[in-house]
């Protein structure tokens, strides 16, 4: 197998478990030219007997993706389905070349259907109407739209897919698609028999998923009525600390093997955790953060944006850091609301009720 480079990059490695069945990781590169790094993206190919690919790397890297395959010592054309964890680019950018590829069929979330079409007739004021509804909250300026989104959204707009509407869709035999919505309202977990879980981008190692927030459901509700109404059934920090837990329920007391889509090799190593470990240190880490925004606001009532400057550094508030950051901390009020912890005003944002129900909350989940 190739061994690739000290960030996992090209690193094809082949895994068995204990009952035989194999998966193969196919780590494509996922580099934005930013500053941040998630390293690349962790697609996985699950040899059961028709042979499952899970994500498909970001746009333009389908020859990557190929490659790999090969160099694994099967055929592109020994793909029969494939499966997107998520409709974010670094996981579908490759779909519609890679279903055009293989003939396979594309299984997602009926959310991804939804959002990966345009609606220009139902965009709201002031989203990007001339983007897929997935897209509208999209914060990201001009420029990095036009030169890494518009044919990755025109293939997706037209791609053919097999709308998931069950939890617990069973693929064959021991493959199970579970909805966990949070860190995207459309996240997919692949469970496989009692020994294995593909959890996308909603668990990884060393980094905290981003969440996203119920507000942008002011944008997609009505593009996914009437099957959602509300939206804190697929988005917002409470939704994600559920899906984190339902993962939790769904490992019981087995020793799962965890395949995260990025950093599953990273710095030089193995970065292998156990899923309810993991699980716990986000739960904390959730916690703290809503502990810091409660202590700032305990000197009055702030905005969002106010919030995001006090509670995050120059650098990390730089270009598009800042509206990450008021994402970050809007899902974190809406959370604090929700155990009545925080008043939302129509004025300047957030106020403190003094209270701190929020721990007893997160900490129930466990
Ligand atoms: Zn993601
Ligand atoms: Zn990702």
């Amino acid at each position: 197998m190739d061994q690739g480079d000290a960030n996992g990059n090209r690193r094809v490695t082949r895994f068995r478990l204990p009952s035989g069945l194999e998966i193969i990781g196919l780590p494509t590169p996922n580099s934005y030219g930013g500053e941040w790094d998630l390293g690349p993206t962790w697609n996985y190919l699950i040899l059961t007997e028709h042979p499952i690919l899970v994500d498909t790397g970001r746009y333009g890297t389908t020859t990557d993706l190929v490659d790999m395959i090969n160099l694994a010592g099967l055929s592109e054309k020994e793909v029969t389905r494939i499966v997107i964890s998520h409709g974010h680019e670094d996981h579908d950018g490759g779909v519609a070349k890679m279903a055009e590829i293989t003939g396979a069929p594309v299984l997602a979330h009926r959310v991804y259907d939804r959002l990966c079409r345009f609606y220009p007739d139902l965009a709201p004021e002031g989203s990007r109407k001339d983007f897929p509804a997935g897209c509208w909250h999209c914060h990201m300026p001009k420029s990095f739209s036009d030169t890494h989104c518009l044919d990755y959204q025109r293939e997706g707009a037209a791609l053919a897919v097999e709308a998931i509407t069950e939890d617990g869709y069973v693929i064959e035999n021991d493959v199970t698609l579970y909805h966990i919505p949070g860190h995207s309202p459309d996240s997919l977990a692949v469970k496989l028999g009692s020994e294995a879980m593909l959890v996308g981008d909603t668990v990884l190692p060393q980094i905290t998923p981003w969440p996203t927030s119920e507000n942008m459901f002011e944008m997609t509700g009505r593009v996914l009525a009437p099957d959602y109404s509300r939206a804190d059934e697929i988005y917002g920090l409470k939704t994600y600390l559920k899906s984190l837990q339902k993962l939790s329920h769904l490992n019981g007391r087995s020793e799962m093997a965890v395949f995260p889509a990025h950093r599953l090799y990273y710095g030089g190593q193995w970065q292998v955790f156990g899923l309810k470990e993991r699980i716990n240190e986000l739960y904390s880490h959730h916690i703290a953060r809503c502990s810091s925004i409660m202590a700032i606001l305990g000197s009055g009532p702030k905005s969002a944006r106010e919030i995001s400057k006090l509670l995050f550094s120059e650098a990390q508030l730089k270009g598009a850091g800042i509206f990450m950051a008021d994402n970050e901390v809007t899902s974190h009020c809406e959370l604090l609301a929700a155990t009545n912890d925080v008043d939302l005003d129509d004025g300047p944002g957030f106020a403190t009720r003094g209270t701190s129900t929020f721990v007893d909350f997160i900490k129930g989940l466990s």
